[in-house]
């Protein structure tokens, strides 16, 4: 990969706990990695396909100006955010933030924060066994997409399956979508409650029930996260034919990171066998 660096560049804003910080600016040096690839601008030479540093440069300005935040971390998180959302090609983003007039006594060069933001590829289950099954489905997937945070919203073909887990009694329609998110994983599934809460999810229902909406993670990246309400990979999706079958619609090569089988063969060996592999 490639980077385009833009160090110490030097603007006057309104950043701090202090009552006289939000009136009286200060220097801020932010310096920006921007993690992209040169291969198409180098072999067209022209500026249109990479990130031009001096618009690049406006935008931190701009957006130093237009705010005001208590701590450099909010700071520096926004701009990394609004660099990942505006330029397209942009993979990650290393920003530090430096205050070198900080309001504290001693020497020192400069207080300051280091921030890394990158897209985060996922993949999500949903379901629906209620009601409109294909209206809950639809505000899932419009969620998502009226969501910045979230890009490249795909959803596989709709297919329908049996209740599943010995509780539902409905047949139930299921998707998968594959993203890119700015969230973190435990963020991710708040928002994701979020959503199924709007599309009425009753809580108060048995584990398995029938269900309005239900959205589960079943990858985050190639992460491996084992907490007690939260485990990714979703450790149920190779027992299900609802969640391997639509996956290959996506990347069939994609290599579960604990079994360590790719899905393509995940899904062979369920539909073979009819249980799940190991
Ligand atoms: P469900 O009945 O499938 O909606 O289960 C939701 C519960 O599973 C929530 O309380 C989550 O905290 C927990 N959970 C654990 N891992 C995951 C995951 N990968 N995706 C969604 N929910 C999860």
């Amino acid at each position: 990969m490639d980077s385009i660096i833009l160090k110490d560049f030097e603007v006057l804003a309104c950043h701090g706990v202090n009552p006289e910080e939000k009136v009286d600016k200060q220097r801020f040096l932010i310096t920006a990695e921007i993690v992209t690839d040169f291969t198409s601008a180098s072999e067209t030479d022209d500026i249109s396909n990479t990130v031009s540093y001096s618009e690049l440069k406006k935008d931190i300005k701009a957006f130093c100006d237009e705010n005001s935040f208590n701590l450099i971390e909010t700071l520096g998180v926004k701009i990394a955010e609004r660099i990942l959302k505006k330029y397209a090609g942009v993979k990650c983003v290393e920003l530090t933030v430096k205050k070198p007039d900080a309001p504290m006594s001693g020497n020192f060069d400069y207080a300051g924060v280091k921030i890394s933001r990158k897209w985060h590829r996922v993949y999500l289950s949903l379901g629906s066994n209620l009601g409109d099954k294909n209206g809950y489905l639809d505000l899932a997937v419009n969620a998502l997409k009226a969501d910045d945070n979230f890009k490249g919203v795909k959803e596989s073909k709709r297919m329908r399956s049996a209740p599943y887990g010995g509780y539902a009694t409905e047949e139930f329609l299921n998707s998968v979508v594959e993203c890119e998110t700015l969230y973190n994983p435990r963020k991710l599934l708040a928002v994701l409650q979020g959503i199924e809460d709007e599309g009425g999810r009753d809580r108060t229902v048995v584990h398995w029930g029938n269900r309005t909406l239900d959205l589960d993670i079943l990858f985050y990246d190639r992460e491996v996260i084992c907490e007690k309400d939260l485990c990714i990979p979703h450790p149920d999706m190779v027992n299900r034919f609802f969640v391997l079958y639509p996956f290959m619609e996506f990347n069939c090569n994609f290599v579960h990171p604990v079994l360590n089988k790719r899905m393509s063969e995940l899904y062979d060996y369920y539909k073979n066998n009819k249980i799940r592999y190991c």
